[in-house]
Parts: structure tokens; C-alpha cells; sequence
């Protein structure tokens, strides 16, 4: 049996950025464990757009991938049924960028060479099947038979079983990703689109775009088999007329689903990022909600000589609670306010893309909570 102060399940880049947080608050007895078989090996396709916070959180922990981050600058808020519009812009913030697009594959190899540095404890192709908290320690189980025992266990496993899940919804919905170059240069510009089918992100990476394109589930099995050439077209066709792209790459898909567990700390347990909330991409706030999950904890529990305490556990909870539930309600809005199909629907969406474009503070609020969470509430 392997003793550690706090076990991590899951080496992902939510697994290794918890870990680096958790050492810089003074926990030196950290090891992770992870199914696959090692780092890079399963590539992820996705593009991340990550907040300024982001940006912040990540260079505090010496890993922030700055040769590949490419900064949106802009954010131009369209809807296909209607011409109002709202711009943000990082000038407004007095921020060099909101955001940053970085591929996940850098980002992870990142926080795993900061990982290495920091003489990280990676255990690599173990499944864990099984947790059994035993009063002062947790147990966890491996499929193998390899047993790790620990004060406390982080899940960091990316996603939520749906019989564990308190609220689950699933949107039908199909996220289509490719990279595409654009027609003129996109100047830091990034565009969030609403149609009927769904949102679609332009999101600029490099010299093009990182697009993430949302469509009904019933529509996704045509569009994976078209060829590239009629993508493209139906890509175009559903953008403002102003914005063409030229060649596109690198296709993939993920279905979408929002899970929430209420509590997402139990005896000798926690849960953080997608494995506590999974979120649609509308509002990229996946991974940048679930930075500021594993910030929280490294705080609460720096130099805690029991980091597994139920008094712990639960003061994180109640800290991570407004965050977790507006970020969460805020990004299913979202998906569901600007893809309801009722009558006074489009044009009320209208009103409210023209309403906030011609109110600053409130603009400016709605930035700054995208970049720095529930932290933004005055
Ligand atoms: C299309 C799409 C676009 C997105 N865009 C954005 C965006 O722009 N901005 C943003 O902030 N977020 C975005 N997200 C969310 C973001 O991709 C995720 O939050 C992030 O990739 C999850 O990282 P992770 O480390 O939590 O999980 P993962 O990368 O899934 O890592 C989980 C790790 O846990 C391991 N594991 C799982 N189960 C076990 C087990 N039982 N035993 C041992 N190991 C286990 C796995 O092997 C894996 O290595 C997007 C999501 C999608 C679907």
C-alpha cells in the first residue's frame, strides 16, 4: 500500500495544475494517479480559451504557455436572426487581452514540464475503481490491485457519471471542432455567434481561427460524414456576412451535456472542475471555472497538517458555491435563451445584445466576471 498526504486521481491538466497549487501551499506529499499510460498519449483536439485570470493563476505556477497563446483582444456577440450586436474589448478593462486561446495538448505539456521540475509524483496507467473512506485516511482502489491510501482524495477525472450527477441536462447537441483560416487576418477579434442550431466560436489561434461549432445531434452524423468543402460552405453560410473562412482542419466532436453535483465534497473526498460541474463550451468556462476550483482548495488548505478534515472540506464547498452554481445557471441561459425558438424569442435576444452594447458598466461587468469569476461581484 502507497501512503500520501493527498492523492489526485486524474493527471489531466486539472490534475496537474492541483497539484503544483496544492505544493506551493506548503503540501510536499502529493501524488497523482491516472488511467492512461502516459502524458500526450491520447490527444486532445480541443482550443481553450482561457481569461485573463486564467493567465494570472497559471504564471503564478510557472506554467503559463506564453509561445502558444494567442490573445483575443475582441469579442463581437452575434445572433443569426437579428443585427444587434455587442462588442467587448480588452481596452475597456485597461487588459492587454480578455482571454488567451492555447491548444490543450500545449497546455498540458506545459504543467507537465513544470510537473517534472517540480518532482511530481505520477503513478500512470492506473484505473481507479473504488474509494472507501476509512475515518483518518482514504482508500483508493486501482484495477490492477494497486492500493493508495491518503488524508485526501482530489478527483480530478473530467467528467461526472450520469447516475452521480444532482442536475443533468443534455442538450442534444453535438460540438463540431476544426481549425479554419480565415478570409483576412482576424486581428485578435474573436466572434461568439447564435443561430437556431446553436452557438458557434471563432476563437483566434495562431494566424486562424479555432472554431467550435454547436449543432443538434440529429444534424451532427450528416455533417461528420460531409466532406470538408461542404462544412465549410454551411459554416460560412451560418456566419455574419462579413466573416469568411477560406480552408478549415483538424475536424473532431464532442457531445455536450451539463452535470452539476450539488455538494461536491464527501467523507475524505473532493471533486473539482468537470468532475464537480461539466459545462456546455457556449461561454468557454469550462476549465477556467474549474483554475479557480483548484486555487480555492491549494488556499483553504495551506499547510493544513490534515487536509482531509470535514470542517476543511466543507469551508471549501460554501467557498466555491456562488461561483460554481452562477457560472453554471449563467452558461445554460445562455445555451437555452439564445436557442429557444418561441415567438418574441429573437427579437427580445435583439433588444439585449443592443441594450448591453449601449451600457458600458454593465458590459464591463459581464467582462470581468468572465475573467475573474464570482471574485468580480462587487
Ligand atoms: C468542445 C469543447 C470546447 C471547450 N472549450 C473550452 C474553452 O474554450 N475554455 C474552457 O475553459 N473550457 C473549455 N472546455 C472545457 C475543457 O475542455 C475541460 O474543462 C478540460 O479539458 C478538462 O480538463 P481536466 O483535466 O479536468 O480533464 P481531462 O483532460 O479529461 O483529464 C482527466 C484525466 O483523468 C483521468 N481519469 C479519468 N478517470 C480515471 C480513473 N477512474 N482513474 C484514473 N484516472 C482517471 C483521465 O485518464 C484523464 O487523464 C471545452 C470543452 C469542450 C467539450
Amino acid at each position: 500500500m502507497q501512503m500520501s498526504d493527498i492523492t489526485l486521481i486524474g493527471a489531466g491538466p486539472l490534475g496537474l495544475t492541483t497539484a503544483l497549487a496544492l505544493q506551493r501551499r506548503g503540501h510536499q506529499c502529493v501524488q497523482l494517479v491516472d488511467a492512461r499510460p502516459g502524458p500526450g498519449v491520447q490527444r486532445d483536439a480541443r482550443s481553450l480559451a482561457l481569461s485573463h485570470g486564467s493567465r494570472e493563476l497559471l504564471e503564478l505556477l510557472d506554467a503559463w504557455p506564453i509561445d502558444a497563446a494567442t490573445p483575443i483582444t475582441r469579442i463581437r456577440v452575434t445572433q443569426a436572426e437579428g443585427c444587434g450586436e455587442t462588442w467587448l474589448d480588452a481596452t475597456e478593462l485597461a487588459l492587454p487581452a480578455l482571454g488567451y486561446v492555447v491548444s490543450a495538448e500545449a497546455l498540458e505539456a506545459a504543467l507537465w514540464a513544470r510537473a517534472q521540475a517540480a518532482g511530481l509524483d505520477v503513478r500512470w496507467q492506473q484505473r481507479i475503481i473504488r474509494l472507501q473512506a476509512e475515518g483518518s485516511h482514504v482508500r483508493v482502489h486501482g484495477a490492477g490491485g494497486a492500493d493508495f491510501t491518503a488524508r485526501l482524495a482530489v478527483r480530478c477525472e473530467g467528467r461526472i457519471e450520469s447516475t452521480e450527477a444532482d442536475r443533468r441536462h443534455d442538450y442534444a447537441q453535438v460540438a463540431l471542432i476544426c481549425h479554419a483560416t480565415p478570409a483576412t487576418p482576424h486581428a485578435g477579434l474573436a466572434h461568439e455567434r447564435f443561430t437556431p442550431q446553436g452557438p458557434i466560436a471563432l476563437l483566434p489561434e495562431g494566424e486562424g481561427y479555432a472554431v467550435v461549432w454547436t449543432v443538434p445531434s440529429t444534424r451532427a452524423e450528416a455533417l461528420l460524414a460531409a466532406p470538408d468543402n461542404e462544412w465549410l460552405a454551411t459554416l460560412n453560410a451560418a456566419l455574419p456576412t462579413d466573416v469568411k473562412l477560406t480552408a478549415l482542419r483538424g475536424r473532431a466532436h464532442y457531445p455536450l451535456t451539463m452535470s452539476l453535483r450539488e455538494r461536491p465534497v464527501a467523507a475524505r473526498q473532493v471533486w473539482l472542475g468537470n468532475a464537480a460541474q461539466t459545462l456546455h463550451p457556449v461561454a468557454g468556462q469550462g476549465f477556467n471555472l474549474a483554475l479557480r476550483d483548484a486555487w480555492q482548495l491549494a488556499e483553504q488548505l495551506t499547510d493544513a497538517p490534515d487536509p482531509g478534515t470535514a470542517a476543511l472540506l466543507a469551508r471549501y464547498a460554501r467557498s466555491r458555491s456562488l461561483d460554481r452554481q452562477t457560472t453554471a445557471s449563467f452558461t445554460d441561459l445562455l445555451v437555452r435563451g439564445f436557442g429557444s425558438q418561441l415567438p418574441l424569442a429573437s427579437p427580445l435576444r435583439d433588444i439585449g445584445l443592443r441594450g448591453l452594447q449601449a451600457l458600458p458598466p454593465l458590459r464591463r461587468f459581464l467582462a470581468r466576471r468572465m475573467i475573474w469569476g464570482a471574485r468580480a461581484w462587487p
